[in-house]
């Protein structure tokens, strides 16, 4: 029987790449539902090409237009947020792959998890805001969560190499992005432009501005922490420009297991649509000789103090998260739209995290309520410094 698939985000990096990957799959993949969010355009040229009975238009500002473009096909259109929720959950979908940008993405991850669904993630933002009522949903539903950012795809191979009661600590894996040999001093005035050229990999501007401050890095500690139910003290972050090895697993007797690839996302997104069987794929392979050398450093923590916070903030637990991220996604788009210099992003973010009361055992409405706050709180704070040029 094929594995019926949903694209939640099907027009943005990650999800052009699966549908790369889909097709290279052949037979025995369907692609049952896919979703933009004002990229219209293209999400017709996708239904066209993949026939899904299901697409989702989520900003309902472009939901007609996407209708009257897709008229003569059989698919059923939805529109506004809502939508992912329901594609998520459809008896016809076997695996959901959230490649989603950002803290939008949370009902519908949650919406498929109560579903007991097979959840590809590429979407780490719901991890990170909502992680312990993700994993605790998934596991009452008998879904499974298969990871997609190429970190925990590496981690999840190299776990299965022990138990996890015999892994001693996780290391995660980072480029450095692009501003990695600068100091705090000459990062202060880069560009957008500068930011948004990552070195190794090309995504999405949002994650590729969290790469450049190694936000991307700290999202992706309190990801790791909630995926494998690991303590933060048992997870690092090793500084590795040529993104070779993807991530590394030290188990009790000192045995290191790595991922080592060519940085390619296709090869992440096809293990979670083909696990647990391995096939051959279109992601070149690793020819190590020609690579010659591999190097490792230490995270500057000064320069990227994004890192310190969000070892922090796993340690904190409750609201601190949700904070962290939302006042992250509303920096990057401060800064993103010219309204901020690259350096208040992470300044407004700590910001945030100060004014923050953390509350522990928190209910879905409560961390929405955190959530909410930290975005106008960045909103006001970027208002009121607007005359002294922030
Ligand atoms: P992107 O910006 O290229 O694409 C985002 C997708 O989400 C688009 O399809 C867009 O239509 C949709 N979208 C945007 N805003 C939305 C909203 N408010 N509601 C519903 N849909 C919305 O992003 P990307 O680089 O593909 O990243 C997607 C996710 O995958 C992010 O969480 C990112 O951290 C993660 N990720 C990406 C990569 C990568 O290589 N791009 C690697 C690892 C993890
Ligand atoms: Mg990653």
């Amino acid at each position: 029987m094929s594995k019926r698939i949903a694209i939640l985000g099907s027009t943005g990096s990650i999800g052009k790449n699966a549908l790369r990957v889909i097709d290279s799959l052949g037979a025995g993949y369907e692609v049952v539902a896919l979703s933009a969010h004002s990229k219209v355009e293209l999400l017709a040229e996708q239904v066209r090409k993949y026939k899904p009975k299901f697409a989702a238009v989520t900003n309902t500002d472009f939901a007609e237009q996407f209708r009257s473009m897709v008229s003569e096909l059989d698919v059923e259109v939805l529109a506004g947020p809502g939508g992912l929720e329901e594609i998520a959950k459809l008896e016809d979908v076997d695996i959901v792959l959230t490649a989603i940008v950002g803290a939008a993405g949370l009902p519908a991850v949650l919406s498929a998890a109560k579903a007991g669904k097979t959840l590809a993630i590429a979407n780490k933002e719901p991890l990170v805001i909502a992680g312990e009522l993700l994993m605790r949903t998934i596991k009452a539903s008998g879904g499974t969560i298969l990871p997609v950012d190429s970190e925990h795809s590496a981690i999840f191979q190299a776990m299965q190499a022990g138990s996890h009661d015999e892994v001693s600590k996780i290391i995660l894996t980072s480029s450095g992005g692009p501003f990695r040999k600068m100091s705090l001093g000459t990062i202060e005035n880069v560009t957008a432009e500068q930011a948004l050229a990552h070195p190794v990999w090309d995504m999405g501007p949002k994650i590729t501005i969290d790469s450049a401050t190694m936000m991307n890095k700290a999202l992706e500690v309190i990801e790791a922490h909630w995926l494998f139910g690991m303590p933060v003290e048992k997870i690092e972050v090793l500084v590795h420009p040529e993104s070779i090895i993807h991530s590394l697993v030290e188990f009790i007797d000192g045995s290191v297991v790595a991922l080592l690839s060519k940085p390619d996302m296709c090869l992440p997104i096809q293990y979670a649509l083909t696990y647990p069987k391995r096939v051959k794929g279109i992601a070149e392979h690793l020819q190590l000789d020609k690579i010659g050398k591999l190097t490792f450093e230490k995270p500057n923590l000064e320069t990227f103090r994004a890192l310190s916070l969000g070892f922090e903030v796993a340690r904190t637990g409750g609201t601190a998260a949700v904070v962290f991220n939302a006042a992250n996604e509303t920096a990057v788009e401060q800064f993103l739209a010219g309204r901020i210099k690259f350096v208040r992003i992470v300044e407004l973010v700590e910001h945030c995290l100060n004014r923050h009361n953390v509350k522990k055992q928190v209910s879905l409405e409560e961390l929405l309520e955190a959530d909410g706050w930290a975005r106008k709180e960045v909103e006001q704070r970027v208002q009121q410094r607007k005359s002294v040029g922030i």
